[in-house]
């Protein structure tokens, strides 16, 4: 059997960032991914917040890693739309992100080890013993795990204090064009329950993608396309799951600690989770090495800092699930109200002038004003969503 101090399970956003982390504090994480190689196969709009670039120190000036900065961003209703104030999202080519975030982690003294995917997950006194399966198969005894799975979490769900987290599934075509000039999520409640359709644009192409817990997701997306009148030669599609009901309420247990999608770690309004995997890998890196520190020096350091550490970030605020719950459960009727207040006006800050134009709209909407406590869960989870959705 060999032997090894930190382990991470998963090559995505999530694990490589806490492969970073724990690098930066003097560890060396071994990385696990299944896939041959970092990045592949796509399954994501590419939408991401200049925020992820400036808190983990991403150069922009790196153009490679992104195409196109969009600063305005539609929210259409079925009636009426509203729009997103001071947004700022990156078009990335999530490939190559990925493939960047790797490169640090190597250069910090990370191993990546690809085409080789964990088996089993078995914990002992020891800490963890983790089957592998490459060129061969290995029994690996660990001190640290961190489990940066993705959204089907497998290994996760097999210990007891991981809860299976609901699923929703995107899928998404790169077409050929620029369809539009920014962001739009087009919202209806009878087409796309719980979902929404995106158009995000970048340069010569734009990704078009449903997410909703109805099924045909494609015929729902190829009507959308046909109603609109986008033509254009479909480049790539690809699809997969999303949790979709926000993070589960533990997040570790002796010696494992959960990150990313596997933990739940996704905008329950927007479903978007790159940002959130980062943070959580970045914090449980941090804290993983601590607990790694101490445990040499036979000291105690308890792992539940991670959670402690986590909830302190908005994205684990219960208000987003609320937000969730009472956003995606409203009528075609509700939204196109509230498409008709807001009338182009923000949805996450609205103020002065906007604010006397919004209320006295709100006043002639008598069935919106029964939901005050709702509309308030919406001002708010949308205003965290602009910064942590995408
Ligand atoms: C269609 C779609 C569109 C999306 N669009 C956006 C968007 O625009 N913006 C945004 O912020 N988010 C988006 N998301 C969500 C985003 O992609 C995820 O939140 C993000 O990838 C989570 O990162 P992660 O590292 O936790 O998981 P992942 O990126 O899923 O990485 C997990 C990795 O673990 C590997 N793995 C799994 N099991 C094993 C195993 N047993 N052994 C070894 N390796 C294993 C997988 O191969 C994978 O590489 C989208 C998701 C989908 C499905």
């Amino acid at each position: 059997m060999e032997n090894i101090r930190a382990a991470i399970v998963g090559g995505g956003p999530a694990g490589l960032q806490a492969a970073i982390s724990l690098s930066k504090a003097g560890m060396t994480p071994t990385v696990f991914e299944e896939h041959p190689s970092i990045g592949q196969p796509i399954q994501c709009g590419e939408g991401l917040s200049i925020h992820a670039f400036d808190d983990f120190s991403i150069p922009i000036e790196e153009n490679k890693l992104w195409i196109d900065l969009h600063k305005k961003c539609k929210l259409v209703f079925p009636e009426g739309r509203a729009t997103y104030g001071d947004i700022q999202a990156y078009m990335i080519r999530r490939d190559k992100f990925d493939q960047y975030l790797a490169k640090q982690a190597i250069n910090l003294g990370a191993e990546i080890i690809t085409a080789t995917k964990v088996h089993s997950i078995q914990q002992n006194s020891e800490g963890v013993i983790l089957t592998t399966k490459g060129d061969e198969t290995k029994r690996i005894q660990s001190n640290l795990v961190i489990l940066a799975e993705g959204a089907r979490a497998k290994l996760a769900q097999r210990l007891s204090f991981v809860p299976p987290s609901p699923l929703i599934y995107g899928f998404e075509y790169k077409i050929e064009g620029e369809w539009r000039e920014e962001l739009e999520f087009h919202f209806d409640s009878e087409k796309y329950p719980y979902g929404y359709i995106w158009i995000f644009p970048r340069k010569n192409e734009t990704n078009i993608g449903i997410v909703t817990t109805a099924k045909e997701r494609k015929k729902r997306l190829d009507n959308f396309l046909k109603q609109n009148n986008i033509s254009g030669k479909i480049l790539k599609k690809m699809g997969g799951p999303i949790p979709m009901k926000g993070p589960i309420p533990k997040l570790y247990c002796d010696n494992i600690l959960v990150v990313g999608d596997a933990a739940g770690m996704v905008n329950p309004i927007f479903y978007g989770g790159i940002r959130m995997g980062m943070t959580s890998g970045e914090i449980a890196g941090k804290i993983g090495a601590k607990f790694l520190t101490s445990k040499k020096e036979n000291q105690f350091y308890s792992l539940s800092n991670y959670q402690s550490e986590i909830l302190k970030f908005k994205f684990m605020d219960e208000i987003n699930l609320k937000c969730h719950n009472f956003f995606y459960s409203r009528s075609n009727k509700f939204l196109s109200k509230l498409g008709k207040i807001l009338n182009n006006q923000y949805i996450n800050r609205i103020s002065g002038r906007e604010k006397i134009k919004v209320l006295s709209n709100l006043l002639k909407e008598p069935g919106l004003l029964r939901h005050p406590k709702g509309l308030l869960q919406i001002y708010k989870g949308f205003k965290i969503a602009r910064d942590w959705g995408f």
